[in-house]
């Protein structure tokens, strides 16, 4: 391996350390946060418990981070991936399947890493606090549904790509781009009735206040929905959500029956409110739009650091499609970190626009208020988050920036 190569896997593990350094970052913040008075969120108890949890997750995810990092360079620096290519090299089989075994051996070997922090994070952060309900049994299903899924879309992905690499060299990108983005859309579409029954049961909401309430909410806004649901997520958590799912006729807002549990009706009809604005702002549609562009950047990236035959002689390997994309897959996954901070900024002003929606169209902020500091002190959510890890990878504003905007709005009216 030449200098180019050590330089290639400094970049690449700089991005995990700097997404580590986001996590000790959050920590020391969180020592910050001297006492639940200091936040006026939390009470003494709820403040020492969220302290605990947060300082068990970030450290978890720090070590996560850095270890994954290691690993991968590791591969490259022991000349794991090197072994692998070459032995595929003398293989019979055509370019799409080389390519697959090469990316199945290299990222499930990431993926098993990453499975290991996931139990840890399961049964030694979120069920030690108290959050997760379910079983191993249960923790071993979902993980196997989710690698099950990865690994078809994986090969899906990678089996396009190939097919427009041999059909038009120079176009493939565009195409592989074309592709990506209209699977994003199908996945968005097809998620709420057939990806997410595969984790946790649904049923129709039943409290009929409630629904009476979520309708009337509807009718003023003249919107139709075609579901309002409830996800039985207590079986495997205790954290508390909602979100707005799908398109066309599709969509449907699904609340979690720990939040149902948790808020008053009056409280329910707020974040529902939140919701609604989501869709009513046309949120789902911009983040596809962004998410489409953000895919045509990377694989135009992929397009010319594919071609660039010296990055691979420079990590010792062999120069040939499967080794060209590993190699790019693994630049453009750390560069797409740098992205972040665009996509979050987007997000967090969404999460914004949602809030002042939801209060124009109930009227009644503190009960929104309300809902939204119950919303984060059941998921015992750092409230002093640092800045930077703000700007990194927080898709909703801390609470008490959100809070500051909603006393705004209050003021105004
Ligand atoms: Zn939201």
């Amino acid at each position: 391996m030449s200098t180019g190569g050590y330089l290639i896997l400094l970049f690449v593990f700089f991005v995990f350390l700097f997404d580590a350094l986001l996590d000790v970052l959050d920590l020391f913040s969180l020592g910050r946060c001297k006492s639940a008075d200091d936040i006026g969120v939390y009470d003494e108890k709820q403040f020492r418990r969220m302290v605990s949890y947060q300082k068990d997750k970030l450290v978890c995810r720090a070590v996560r981070k850095l270890v994954n990092g290691v690993v991968l360079i590791a591969l490259f620096v022991l000349g794991f991936v090197k072994y692998v290519a070459v032995v595929l090299e003398s293989g019979v089989c055509g370019l799409f399947w080389k390519t697959v075994i090469m990316f199945v051996i290299i990222e499930g070997i990431v993926a098993l890493v990453g499975a290991f922090f996931d139990a840890l994070d399961t049964f030694e952060v979120e069920k030690r606090h108290g959050f997760y309900t379910g079983g191993l049994t249960v923790f071993l299903r979902d993980m196997f549904i989710s690698s099950f899924l990865g690994g078809v879309v994986l090969v899906l992905v990678l089996g396009v790509v190939v097919l427009f690499v041999d059909l038009s060299h120079s176009k493939w990108w565009v195409y592989v781009a074309l592709f990506i983005s209209m699977f994003n859309v199908f996945v968005v579409y097809i998620y709420p009735s057939f990806v997410a029954p595969l984790f946790y049961k649904f049923h129709e909401l039943e409290s009929v206040e409630l629904r009476e309430r979520i309708e009337r909410l509807f009718d003023m806004v003249g919107s139709k929905l075609r579901g309002i649901y409830v996800m039985e997520a207590s079986k495997k958590s205790k954290h508390t959500n909602a979100y707005f799912a799908g398109v066309g006729n599709k969509k449907r807002v699904v609340l979690f029956d720990t939040l149902i549990e948790s808020l008053s009706v009056d409280e329910i009809v707020c974040v529902f409110a939140h919701e609604l604005g989501h869709y009513k702002l046309g949120h789902i549609p911009k983040m596809i739009f962004v998410s489409t562009v953000v895919v045509f950047v990377v694989l135009y990236m992929s397009y010319g650091l594919v071609n660039l035959k010296w990055m691979c002689v420079a990590l010792g390997l062999p120069y040939n499609f499967p080794c060209s994309l590993l190699v790019v897959f693994m630049i453009v996954s750390a560069a797409l970190f740098l992205v972040n901070p665009l996509v979050m900024a987007i997000s967090r002003k969404h999460e914004f626009d949602a809030d002042r929606y939801a209060v124009d169209v109930t009227g009644t902020p503190h009960s929104f208020i309300r809902a939204l500091t119950e919303l984060y002190k059941d998921n015992a959510v750092n409230p002093c988050p640092h800045p930077l890890s703000v700007v990194f990878r927080y898709s909703h504003p801390p609470i008490l920036l959100r809070l500051r905007k909603l006393e705004e709005c209050k003021g105004m009216k």
